[in-house]
């Protein structure tokens, strides 16, 4: 899939839409969802353009890849659940149910999240 430059988290890294920001650095934007499924719901972007973690995975730079997943312990101190745990997911695709055509990982927790599949 082409990435289309109007999803939603694009605009939010241009600064178009102000997201309530968890932690920000140069190549990386966590933010809390708008509509938390659990009492601790962040979203963790890439600021590059990558539609999901399949394209991401074949075509992100290293330093991109290293900087996603080193911003994950940082999002959770932030938001105080490195201790308890949390899951992080990410939808991709048709089957996965993906909504917005952004890289994105959720990051769910705050209370026990329940099993992974209902
Ligand atoms: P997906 O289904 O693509 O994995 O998840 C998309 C997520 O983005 C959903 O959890 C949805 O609530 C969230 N979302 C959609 N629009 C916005 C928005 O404008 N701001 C924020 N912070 N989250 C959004």
């Amino acid at each position: 899939m082409t990435y289309d430059p109007g999803n939603i988290f694009a605009k939010i890294i241009r600064g178009e839409i102000p997201p309530k920001k968890i932690y920000e650095d140069d190549k990386v934007l966590a933010f809390h969802d708008i509509s938390p499924k659990k009492k601790v719901h962040a979203l963790i972007i890439p600021k590059g353009p990558y539609v999901d973690a399949t394209v991401f995975g074949e075509s992100a730079k290293e330093d991109e890849i290293v900087a996603l997943v080193r911003a994950v312990p940082k999002v959770a101190e932030a938001l105080g659940i490195k201790e308890s745990g949390y899951r992080l997911i990410t939808n991709i695709g048709a089957h996965g149910h993906q909504e917005v055509p952004h890289l994105h990982f959720h990051m769910l927790g705050g209370e026990p999240v329940g099993k992974m599949v209902e």
